[in-house]
């Protein structure tokens, strides 16, 4: 089976990674290559991040890899948070705090327009392969939901009334941004 670390530390998104992948392709993290050192992500773009991310371990560990990266984009807000979701708030804060501006900012907004948008940067073989992945839907005014993480709990994707975080992990990873990403990267792995 063919083996493949995923650059993230974040055990939310090893799993629905692992859940799509099923049995196909053995995902090793980065626990598993003893990377233990924070990795660069300081480009301007999602793409550029999810890049860097893959070409440091790439570099570093001289394995086939991937890494993503994601952005909430929101339509009234010319694509913010964008590359700096997870830093909304400030670079020490969290998804609450990150939340909690979001919908400060979008008090006075009509239009709720939003996307996550996932982009996936393999490196096989030493040759770069990119991968990308939205969902469209809408930003509520209050947060509803206990599952997933990040912004869920305020995202209504199109299509459907619940929240990512009320929808639950099975229903979300069928969907999600990440998912449509990721299953480009399998179709891909599995073709080559
Ligand atoms: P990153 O891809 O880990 O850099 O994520 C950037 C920001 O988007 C972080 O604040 C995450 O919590 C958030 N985020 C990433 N993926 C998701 C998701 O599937 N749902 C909700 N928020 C997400």
């Amino acid at each position: 089976m063919k083996k493949i670390v995923f650059a993230t530390n974040n055990a939310h998104k090893l799993q629905e990674v692992s859940e799509i992948l099923e049995d196909k392709i053995q995902i090793m993290n980065l626990k598993d290559i003893h990377c233990e050192e924070e990795i660069p992500e300081t480009s301007d773009t999602i793409e550029g991040n999810a890049y860097q991310k893959a070409n440091y371990i790439y570099e570093h560990y001289h394995v086939d890899c991937f890494a993503d990266d994601t952005g909430l984009e929101v339509e009234a807000l010319n694509g913010a948070p964008g590359v700096y979701s997870a830093r909304y708030a400030g670079p020490q804060h969290n998804s609450k705090d990150n939340i909690r501006k979001l919908l400060t900012d979008m008090q006075d907004i009509e239009n709720r327009n939003a996307q996550f948008r996932t982009a996936i940067v393999l490196i096989l073989d030493g040759k770069m392969h990119l991968f990308e992945g939205t969902i469209k839907g809408t930003i509520i005014r209050s947060e509803r939901g206990s599952g997933g993480f990040g912004y869920d709990s305020v995202f209504v994707p199109d299509g459907f009334e619940k929240t990512f975080a009320e929808l639950g992990e099975e229903i979300k990873n069928k969907i999600s941004h990440r998912a449509i990403a990721t299953k480009k990267l399998v179709k891909f792995l599995l073709h080559e």
